[in-house]
């Protein structure tokens, strides 16, 4: 008995480390161990009311049925007019793709502009699943790296720098997930004046928008009208409104890029869940403000978390502008020894971490920084004090 090979193209893909710290913390509970989660980038709260409500409406009005490929008229309308109230954004609904998540908005993105042998430039540190995406479209990525010392922003200038006639586009998170940096007005008027020197896609992961702790207005590439045939826009309603299970997340798109986009979920997903879309007409209409004590709840976590991890020897702390990760430089804790076993990498203290101290967090490598590591504060304070404490206590220990 022989099984034929799977395809060149799953055998070199890579497997996301934030969902296999996932899979592996729940290994561990299910052997009867109390793993403290602090590696999923899953918000706490429960789903809002008004959204949960919308829901069931959706199943007693008999939304049973398959959706419109690129979402209802009516949730992608509702999208435009959150990117008009938030964003000062004109978009039109036929240039709006609703997805099964962010993560499937931005495979969508990527498949739709990158040929085989173009090269993304990619900002690092960057989300997990960007380089695999890339690759799984016969891209290469390419990185523009940034670290603690510049608090993980770009030197704009390393990013013209990188473009190359291969150069099919541009992708990061800003908000970013894993550090918290958050690309200001300038930092994106600079980047727009080397978008519009080149041939060039933009593809702007804006999911971590109501995450923002600057008090600045959130910035966006697709504020520069003649911009607009380069940008692609992706956001979605996991983090923002707590809904990660619901999986639903969109792209506001050149229309071409919306239309090829539309046939590919034509022939691969066809439409969002219909009940999650119902649900989502009333999220987009919510306004910021009633969803600000989620972010007021995770600033006051942030200071805690950035507070003690701060007086950590052999870590180094930058205070994250947004999102709900923080990302301490941990290379003064490399070469140090637990019994017989030397910390070499991030990956070795995460794996210490879970396996001594049962708390789970995700290594840099994943992220394209091997010296930092990623502890998530979307946790309840009882996790967060405890985990925090066992990072705490765990690094004491090295020697
Ligand atoms: N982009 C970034 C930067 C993320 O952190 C996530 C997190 N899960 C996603 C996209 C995907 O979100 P989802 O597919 O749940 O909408
Ligand atoms: N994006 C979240 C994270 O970075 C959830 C996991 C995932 O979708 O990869 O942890």
């Amino acid at each position: 008995y022989c099984m034929p090979s799977l395809s060149n193209r799953i055998q070199n893909l890579k497997p996301s480390p934030t969902v296999q710290m996932g899979v592996k913390a729940r290994e561990l509970e299910m052997q009867g161990n109390h793993i403290i989660k602090l590696n999923y980038g899953e918000p706490d709260f429960k789903t809002p009311f008004p959204i949960c409500d919308a829901a069931k409406k959706g199943i007693q009005e008999g939304y049973f049925f398959y959706t419109p490929v690129p979402g209802y008229l009516e949730l992608r309308e509702a999208i435009c007019n959150k990117l008009k109230r938030d964003n000062q954004l004109d978009y039109s609904p036929d240039q709006i793709v609703v997805s099964c998540g962010a993560k499937h908005s931005i495979a969508n993105a990527i498949m739709a502009t990158v040929n085989e042998g173009d090269e993304v430039i990619i900002l690092a540190p960057y989300w997990v699943s960007y380089p695999e995406q890339v690759r799984l479209a016969g891209g290469t990525p390419v990185y523009v790296h940034a670290d603690i010392t510049t608090q993980f922003k770009p030197n704009i200038e390393d990013i013209e720098k990188a473009i190359t006639p291969k150069t099919k586009a541009i992708l990061y998170s800003s908000p970013s997930n894993p550090t918290g940096a958050i690309l200001s007005q300038k930092d994106i008027e600079e980047l727009a004046d080397i978008v519009r020197k080149h041939d060039i896609y933009v593809i702007s992961d804006e999911i971590y928008e109501y995450l923002n702790f600057t008090g600045n207005p959130h910035a966006s590439i697709a504020q520069f009208e003649d911009l607009r045939e380069k940008v692609i826009l992706v956001n979605g309603f996991s983090k923002s409104y707590a809904m990660t299970g619901w999986r639903l997340g969109y792209m506001a798109a050149p229309l071409p890029i919306a239309k090829g986009v539309s046939k590919m979920q034509g022939q691969v997903t066809s439409g969002a869940s219909s009940i999650a879309q119902r649900a989502a007409i009333t999220a987009a209409n919510m306004l910021p403000s009633e969803l600000v004590h989620m972010k007021d709840t995770f600033r006051k976590r942030r200071d805690k978390v950035v507070q003690r991890l701060s007086q950590v020897e052999g870590m180094e702390v930058d205070v994250p502008e947004g999102t709900f990760y923080v990302f301490p430089d941990i290379s003064g804790v490399l070469g140090k020894r637990y019994g017989d076993k030397v910390i070499n990498s991030s990956l070795d203290l995460a794996m210490y971490l879970l396996e001594e101290q049962k708390i789970a967090v995700v290594a840099g490598e994943g992220f394209g920084a091997p010296n930092n590591l990623r502890i998530s504060f979307a946790a309840s304070e009882e996790d967060l004090d405890k985990g925090i404490s066992a990072i705490v206590e765990g690094i004491a220990k090295l020697s």
